[in-house]
């Protein structure tokens, strides 16, 4: 298994690839791997030649700072379940100066809008750092695909909106939410909840399917409200926000029109993690 940390040695090794005419699968992570990312890196392989994961937690997402320093980071092991996957992936684990330079900062985007919409209400600079680390990272890599979770559904439909402001040639893939058995959507912070965090946590895919369901009779300010009511009396789960937003712009919505995609998205703290999940509703 190659890892790699230097800018230089991944791009010597890019090039002769390039040279080869291979085609290159991209997964970009933080790390502290679980099986949801997994089955990203797993798509990659069936899909390219080469397959590069990228394991780096990028400082310029992050808008709170004890999240940062709190992030798991778990290398040894994510090197260890990616070899068990295929001796053949490539990893590049990078420092911060490898990807940005001596300036670690981002560049500021405007991403139609979609940039301002939840998260980005939320967390202020979030995707002007996602933005920009993978814009350094795609011009590293320079991957054929790169394989995204509608986990992170927002950032999904931005990365869709990079590659277009980049004039870069790469794919962005997008690919389903894994989920525990108990539909606890898997996130490298759920290794930071405690029992009674974690027993408590699938309620939030109960509420997104209950959403669901019922989307088709009841209208958006009585599922809004009667999501919020799940909440009120949890002493372990806190909202941060629920919306229905069109699938096209993320704009969240009052009442709902025919024809049109629409999807549930939910933030919810629990102690000082933060977890988020969302769910195609028609
Ligand atoms: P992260 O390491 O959290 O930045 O995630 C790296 C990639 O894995 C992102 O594209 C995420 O959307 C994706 N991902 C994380 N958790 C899941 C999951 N439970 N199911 C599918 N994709 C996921």
């Amino acid at each position: 298994m190659r890892v790699y940390e230097k800018r230089l040695d991944i791009s010597k090794h890019v090039a002769d690839l390039q040279k080869q005419n291979k085609t290159i699968g991209f997964v970009p992570t933080m790390g502290a791997l679980h099986r949801g990312h997994l089955a990203l890196v797993q798509k990659a392989l069936s899909e390219n030649q080469v397959v590069i994961v990228n394991i780096f937690v990028n400082p310029t997402q992050f808008n709170n700072s004890e999240d940062l320093v709190n992030y798991p980071r778990t290398l040894e092991t994510d090197i260890k379940l990616l070899s068990n996957v295929s001796s053949e992936i490539i990893v590049f684990t990078p420092s911060a100066k490898e990807v940005y330079g001596a300036q670690v900062e981002s560049i500021t985007y405007d991403f139609k809008g979609l940039e301002r919409e939840m998260e980005g209400k939320y967390r202020p600079g979030h995707f002007d750092g996602v933005g920009t680390v993978l814009k350094h990272l795609f011009t590293i890599v320079t991957p054929t695909r790169a394989y995204f979770g509608e986990k992170d559904f927002q950032q999904l439909q931005i990365v869709k909106q990079l590659v277009v402001i980049e004039k870069m040639a790469v794919k962005i893939i997008g690919c389903p939410i894994y989920r525990e058995e108990s539909g606890l959507a898997l996130s490298s912070r759920n290794k930071r909840l405690n029992q009674k965090q974690l027993s408590e946590s699938p309620l939030i895919y109960k509420i997104l399917k209950q959403v669901k369901e019922d989307f088709g009779t009841k209208s958006v300010t009585t599922l809004n409200k009667w999501v919020s009511e799940q909440f009120e009396n949890n002493d372990t789960l806190e909202l941060e926000y629920f919306e229905i937003a069109k699938t096209s712009n993320l704009k969240s919505i009052k009442r709902k029109q025919e024809n049109i995609k629409y999807r549930a998205f939910i933030a919810v703290f629990a102690g000082e993690v933060r977890l988020i999940d969302n769910i195609a509703l028609n």
